[in-house]
Order: structure tokens, then sequence, then C-alpha cells
């Protein structure tokens, strides 16, 4: 659920996450902060999610603090095992969230599995090590993932598409400073950002996928979604984009060399990953069953579904043409 009052955070929500082969409850929170500093993705709409800007430094502080008392008075630590924690921008950007307020939310999740959604340039020794050392009592071997949204591995793809700012080579830095100060790394892909075909992101996916594992011990893929006040819903009402087919999803899954988690948001719906309508629901279903159970089997007994609107997809993967984008101004 999203809110937007005072005190609160933009989101939070218990689950249930696979790790290591067991499944862990799981806490996710997405703070509000001042917002993410590069705030230029065609896709993303909680850059708008942000302190206004008359907001001093002491009372995004105490903002920031508000938000983590609400998290605490609701959820008991005991209650959960792991959290995931976001931000409307990086949660490792001090600008964001300032060194003595990430002391504070470190302290609360003490002894708890945390992974972190961070743009590579914010991991450095500086912020990671004060709260890795925080929130490590002994109980995990790795206690803190830094998950970066790389999108795609395709740097022309990460920039035209995606306006994303950064290099897969700043990803594959951020991935081996982590690893020096002993955090884990989790990639983010996105399927099929703005301007490409169903063929052209599928095969972006699965080959993003082959080259993340190098360097990511965690793997994620969101099928894109349309958020609201984005140059993506923007190409969206002029019928300029359709998200991903369902049936793309289950290709990707049913093609990767390791165990992808998946939970597509705003799935069946025509703002996000969809088919027909009528076979959405099973394979929803499935697609999250599988990012629990890892069940490969399950992923292939899904892409047996007999569907009219698979011919469908079969025909767009074939038949569906690159956007023509302009190669010089
Ligand atoms: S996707 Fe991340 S980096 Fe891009 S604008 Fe949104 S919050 Fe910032
Ligand atoms: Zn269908």
């Amino acid at each position: 659920m999203i809110s937007g009052q005072h005190g609160r955070p933009l989101a939070c929500w218990r689950g249930k996450e696979r790790h290591d082969g067991t499944i862990l409850e799981c806490l996710t929170v997405i703070f509000k902060t001042a917002g993410c500093t590069w705030n230029q993705c065609l896709m993303c709409g909680y850059r708008h999610e942000r302190f206004t800007p008359a907001e001093s430094i002491k009372g995004q502080e105490l903002h920031l603090l508000s938000q983590l008392t609400w998290v605490q008075e609701r959820h008991r630590p005991a209650d959960y095992q792991m959290v995931k924690i976001f931000t409307s921008g990086s949660f490792f950007d001090r600008s964001e969230i300032p060194l003595p307020v990430m002391g504070k939310i470190a302290a609360a999740f003490r002894g708890k599995l945390v992974i972190a959604e961070t743009r590579p340039e914010f991991v450095n020794s500086e912020t990671i090590t004060p709260f890795l050392e925080k929130i490590d009592d002994g109980s995990w071997a790795i206690p803190l993932y830094c998950a970066v949204g790389l999108e795609t591995s395709d740097d022309r793809i990460r920039e035209k598409c995606i306006r994303k700012g950064f290099s897969y080579n700043d990803f594959t830095g951020a991935a081996r400073r982590a690893h020096t100060l002993g955090a884990g790394v989790k990639a983010y892909l996105l399927l099929k950002p703005l301007f490409l075909t169903e063929r052209e992101a599928v095969d972006d996916m699965n080959s993003s996928i082959r080259d993340a594992v190098d360097d990511a011990d965690l793997i994620s893929m969101n099928p894109c979604t349309v958020q609201g006040h984005t140059e993506l819903e923007w190409y969206w009402r002029q019928g300029a984009y359709r998200p991903p087919f369902l049936w793309s999803v289950l290709s990707v899954l049913n093609e990767a060399p390791v165990h992808i988690t998946c939970d597509p948001v705003g799935a069946g719906r025509k703002r996000g990953p969809h088919n027909c309508g009528s076979c959405d629901r099973a394979i929803i279903q499935g697609i999250r069953d599988y990012s629990l159970n890892g069940d490969r089997d399950l992923i292939a007994s899904l892409l047996e579904i007999e569907c009219g609107c698979k011919e469908e997809w079969m025909y767009v993967l074939d038949q569906e043409m690159p956007f023509c984008m302009p190669l010089t101004q």
C-alpha cells in the first residue's frame, strides 16, 4: 500500500522471500526521502515522491526517524528475518539518508538480513562499513546485500531506453567494492524498457542475466510497469508502448541459468505485464510460486498452458519492428 501521510513510509508490507533455499519472512519498507539525486529514469515514478525542497535538513531527519518509529510500532522484529529497504532514490546516498539516521535504521534492523537498494556510486566503505557493522550480530554469513537497479547489461539500452546514468562498469566496480567490504550484491533487471520490441526485450533479459551472474549474488527481474507521471507513461498513452507479455516472463525464467526471483507488479492489468486477461491469473500465481519454491517444472508446465494469446505473443515476437530512433540529430 502507498501512503502519503507525514510520519509514515511511502509503503511498508510483510511477505515471504526465498533465500539460500529457505523461505524467510520479509518486511519491505519504502522510506520517503529528499529524493533521488539522479532523478531522470524514463520509467520511474518513485522519484516524484520526495520531501518538499523547503524542508530543512533537521526536518528531514525527524521525518525519516518518525517513519522508522512507525515501522517499529507495527512490526515486531521477532516476526521477520529479512528486511528489504527502498527509498525514493538510493538508501546509501547520504543526502537522502544522513549518517545518524542510517545508524538508527541499522540498530533497528540489527540481526536481520538486509537488502538495501542503491545506485552504484553510493557503494563505498564510509557508508557501507558502519551500516554493516551495526546490523551484523553474527546471524548471517552475508548480513547485507547492496541491491542495484542495473536494469540491463547493455550500456546502449540503459542509456537510450532507460536514461539510467551509469554504465555496466560502474555496476561491476560497485559489486567489487561491496564484496570487498563483506556485503553481497543483488541486481534488479528490467524486462522491456521503452523502445524495445518484445523480442529485443526477451533477448536483452536473457543476455543480461547471463552477464550479471558473474557479479551479482542474487538477481531479480522486474517486468516493466507503466507508472504515473513518467516519460514511459506518455509513450504508453500514445499507444507506443505495451508492457511485456507474461509469456515473455515465463520464457525468460525458463531459460535462466540460475533461479531468478520475480514479483510482477501490476500484473494482469493494462499498465503491468499482461496476456489476454483469461490466462493471466494462473500464470501470475505460478510466477510468484516459482520465486519461492524454485520449481523449474512449474515454469515449464505454465508455458504449456493453451490460450489463444500465446499465438499472438509468438506472432509479436516474430513480426514486431524495432523503434526507429534517429542515429544523429
Ligand atoms: S529508477 Fe532509481 S535511479 Fe532512476 S530515477 Fe528512479 S530512483 Fe532514481
Ligand atoms: Zn491468454
